[in-house]
């Protein structure tokens, strides 16, 4: 079968079309034939190459992804042949003391879909039963594939990680991603006051329909510590999410309230930082990594999509043959929320 993906790494001048081969499930595995991927950051970061990530090639991108079963392997008696469902791209081995305590992205063999595994931009993909959750037709193909990464990351990061409480202040970094369109909205269903901060205000209105309460703009004059101080009335965030790394670490260090946690999801701009010690200790603040989800917040998240209390927000679908106009488009200033691409299943 054929998958949007890349031979060599480097740039969106390498994607193209790709030859990989057709899976069948074994025991315990479904095969879902698909309707429709989304992509994420990641994507770019795998075609780029990441360190010590070996990646097998030709490789298939896309981790999102929503369709129909089509297969099914050996001692799955739990879901059918033309089911719709969705796809949680979180891998993990289900036996290590992690995972057996249900802190599955904890697994010491913790691995994603498209990252650690060919991708979901393609016709077919074949999981285990544990990652493929049926789904009802209100969620359309576009909006089931748009959701699974970007809000199991905002929940954990959010509500577990952050342990954010009804009343309390969240910073959202950066506007426009799938994961800050996804953030804004669990933090305001969490009962906290949003504020999203950014390098633009064209994308305020769209995020205040979200649950911002506050969209601010970071200039040179006024950088992110100063505009939250000055937001917070010199108290400080309880909590600060945090996806872009060393140009804003730092000063989202210096944003936190006594008690304020910073929880890091992402460095898209880039890893390596340098932090005041003294602000973290006299502040007693946290600084926290968060990835994925356990199974059971992503059990919590999509009981929420199906309700439609959280909805992802879709910026553009493509269609199969636009796959690498799809990926450029992750770079667009006016992106907003999720870029879609219909898949050939
Ligand atoms: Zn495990």
């Amino acid at each position: 079968m054929i998958g949007l993906g890349f031979r060599e790494h480097g740039g969106l001048d390498r994607v193209e079309l790709v030859e990989v081969p057709d899976n069948e499930p074994a025991a315990g595995e479904v095969r879902i034939r698909l309707r429709a991927a989304a992509f994420n950051r990641l994507d770019r970061f795998v075609l780029a190459g990441i360190p010590g990530v070996p990646i097998e090639r030709p490789h298939v991108l896309g981790s999102d992804g929503a369709g129909v079963v089509d297969a099914i392997g050996p001692g799955v008696n739990d879901l059918a042949v033309g089911d719709r469902v969705l796809l949680n791209p979180g891998l993990w081995d289900a036996t290590c003391p992690a995972c057996v305590a249900g802190l599955e992205c904890l697994c010491r063999d913790y691995r994603i879909v498209g990252e650690h595994t060919q991708g979901t931009a393609t016709e077919s993909i074949v999981l285990p039963r544990r990652n493929v959750h049926r789904i009802p037709s209100s969620l359309t193909w576009e909006q089931a594939a748009a959701a699974p990464l970007v809000f199991q990351t905002a929940w954990r990061a959010i509500r577990t990680v952050g342990a954010v409480a009804p009343g309390e202040t969240v910073a959202i970094i950066g506007a426009g991603g799938g994961v800050s369109t996804a953030a804004i909205q669990v933090a305001r269903q969490a009962g906290a006051r949003v504020v999203v901060v950014g390098r633009s205000l064209d994308k305020a209105d769209a995020c205040r329909r979200l649950g911002a309460e506050e969209v601010l703009l970071l200039t040179e004059e006024k950088p992110l510590d100063r505009t939250l101080w000055e937001w917070s009335g010199k108290r400080g965030i309880d909590l600060i999410f945090d996806s872009v790394g060393s140009p804003t670490v730092p000063r989202s260090v210096r944003s936190v309230a006594r008690g304020g946690r910073l929880v890091v999801i992402g460095a898209t701009a880039g890893p390596l930082v340098q932090i005041d010690l003294r602000t973290l200790f006299w502040r007693q603040a946290s600084i926290r990594g968060s990835t994925m989800a356990t199974s059971h917040e992503f059990d919590a998240v999509l009981a929420e999509l199906v309700a439609g209390r959280l909805a992802a927000v879709v910026d553009r679908v493509f269609d199969w043959s636009d796959g690498r106009a799809a990926l450029a488009r992750m770079d667009a200033p006016d992106l907003f929320g999720k870029v879609v691409l219909r898949t050939p299943g």
